[in-house]
């Protein structure tokens, strides 16, 4: 560092070193007053030399001793580079009018300069507003003619019992046992075979399907054009034939809406092609089913209990297709017709308001 020695130099003009040197005596006084007032909370600290030290203080003269220079230059660059609050929120809003100046600048100059034709015609007549308003070339747009297409409709089929249950374990459902006591047929398994095979029929025509658990988390605000439950009713023996299938709707949607017309749809259907009653023994289970306060209000949703397990299981367990193609045809009656004229429902006419188109039983069934 050839600069530190210059001042130990005796050939160095003696002014400006004792300009140096009184100003460091200055400094000193002043930092010796400044100390002395807070007691000197950092006295067990040797290494940094104490200003407010008495014996340091007798050596001041004009002359600054040889250790002063490391502590001059510290001093001066402490003085030099001592923070202005001010300035900086002065240089932070500064900067940007410079920039927000210069771009304002930037830009009124390239419009002068810059051909019209520079930007392509078509975008420049796209981005042109017509007499109404109305952004140019979208007066061109027409609806599609065949309506809204299969694959943008959503449709949404649950296994019943499928997955996790309610308290995390496996749920079987209803079961059917034989006399020693073990399980022999399980709900689950009778609506998995009937769902997937409804999820591949639908898929197969173009529809955006999605086989849901029982406690899906995809359920949860779940929107769909349509979301059918799969199930199938208990195997208790309650001594007397109880045989039949059950659709049931949410008790908190009317019985007069998209829900009721599904439910509807399913019902006539399912009971067009399948050999069983339709029974009207809806229970708690189906109309405050846990499904319902999780799915998006304007979510169509029908639960469907196929038949009961120990009077109908040779028609839930033998033929799973034909359960299959009539849910198929329920949801297609529902999704074809929904919102037309013909479906509108009276709403004190109950399920006899409805025309309830039945599908051929030529639905195609894919296997999975
Ligand atoms: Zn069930």
């Amino acid at each position: 560092m050839p600069e530190e020695n210059n001042s130990d130099q005796p050939n160095k003009p003696e002014p400006e070193a004792s300009a140096s040197a009184i100003f460091v005596a200055m400094m000193r006084q002043a930092a010796a007053k400044a100390v002395s007032k807070p007691a000197a909370s950092a006295d067990g600290d040797d290494s940094v030399p104490d200003l407010a030290d008495p014996a340091s203080e007798g050596e001041v003269s004009l002359e600054p001793p040889p250790e002063s220079h490391d502590i001059r230059r510290v001093r001066r660059r402490l003085i030099l580079r001592r923070p202005h609050p001010s300035s900086m929120a002065g240089g932070f809003f500064g900067a940007i009018f410079v920039v927000v100046l210069s771009t304002a600048l930037v830009a009124t100059l390239l419009m002068f300069f810059i051909d019209p034709e520079f930007v392509n015609p078509a975008v420049a007549r796209g981005l042109q507003l017509n007499g109404d308003g109305v952004v140019a070339g979208a007066a061109d747009v027409r609806p599609t003619p065949g309506g809204t297409p299969h694959w943008l409709r959503r449709i949404g089929i649950i296994s019943g019992h499928r997955g996790k249950g309610a308290s995390g374990g496996r749920d079987p459902g209803a079961i059917c046992q034989d006399v020693y006591g073990n399980p022999f047929l399980t709900e689950a398994d009778i609506n998995f075979a009937v769902a997937t095979r409804v999820v591949a029929s639908l898929e197969s025509m173009n529809y955006a399907v999605e086989l849901l658990d029982e406690y899906d988390p995809r359920l949860h605000d779940y929107r769909a054009d349509a979301l059918v439950s799969l199930h199938a009713n208990t195997c208790y023996d309650f001594g007397e034939y109880v045989s039949g299938f059950i659709v049931a709707i949410s008790e908190a949607r009317p019985d007069f809406g998209a829900d009721a017309f599904l439910r509807e749809c399913i019902g006539e259907n399912f009971g067009a092609q399948v050999p069983l009653p339709r029974s009207y023994n809806v229970t708690e289970d189906m109309t405050q089913y846990h499904v319902w306060r999780k799915i998006h209000p304007l979510t169509p949703g029908t639960i469907l209990e196929m038949g009961y397990m120990l009077a109908d299981q040779a028609v839930l367990t033998e033929d799973p297709d034909r359960l299959a193609r009539a849910v198929t045809a329920g949801i297609l009656c529902f999704i074809e017709n929904v919102g037309k004229p013909h479906t509108r429902l009276q709403a004190d006419q109950g399920a006899g308001g409805y025309v309830i188109p039945l599908l051929p039983t030529s639905t195609p069934i894919f296997r999975s």
